[in-house]
């Protein structure tokens, strides 16, 4: 069986990332997403193991120690990080594999995986952003502005992707987004 191809999906905070991509995945059938260990506090509309898997920082310490991750990155104050084994079994299922990541986890990513294909989703500024994650509603005001700041230096990297889609008219970016997928998971 071919093996699948590995994506990167970044982008700042209130860009419309996870929306674009559980939207896509509902319709393109041999993509997965990938699962990621945080020491976030989970949100009250999340589940464990679906969204991510919460861990403290104590066992997420330890799986940096015994080499479990692709990547891994600390963003805004909490670690974030890619399963190797989980991906690796996905790609030889001949699934194709997003990973939402941030930028410093992206281009480890792309140090160690050289067919990676990497895709920015950018809202149109970054007060639109702002919006967004205010009407979101789970983060506080002082949490919304340091993701901001954050999205602020990511969008300095987008010219280390291979595709920038900016998530202005909703439909649009899905339809590009689903596109790009398409086009590039047999290459
Ligand atoms: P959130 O707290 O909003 O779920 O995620 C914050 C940021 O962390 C987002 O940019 C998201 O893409 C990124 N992120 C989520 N999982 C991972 C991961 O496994 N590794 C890295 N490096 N970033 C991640």
């Amino acid at each position: 069986m071919a093996k699948g191809r590995l994506f990167i999906i970044s982008g700042p905070s209130g860009a419309g990332k996870s929306t674009l991509i559980n939207d896509v995945l509902k319709d393109l059938r041999d993509f997965e997403k990938s699962l990621s260990f945080t020491t976030r506090p989970i949100r009250d509309n999340e589940k464990m193991g679906k969204h991510y898997r919460f861990v403290s920082q104590k066992d997420f310490k330890k799986l940096i120690e015994e080499d479990k991750f692709l990547e891994w990155a600390s963003y805004c104050g909490h670690l974030y990080g890619t399963p190797s084994e989980s991906v690796d079994k996905k790609l030889k299922e001949g699934k194709n594999v997003i990973l939402e990541i941030d930028v410093q986890g992206a281009m480890q990513v792309k140090e160690k995986v050289k067919d990676v294909y990497m895709i920015f989703i950018t809202p149109t500024c970054l007060s639109e952003a702002r919006e967004r994650l205010r009407r979101r509603g789970t983060d506080v005001d002082e949490e919304i502005e340091k993701r901001i700041a954050a999205g602020s230096e990511e969008m300095e990297s987008k010219k280390y992707y291979d595709c920038i889609i900016v998530n202005n008219n909703y439909n649009e970016a899905l339809l590009n987004l689903k596109e790009e997928l398409n086009r590039e998971k047999g290459r």
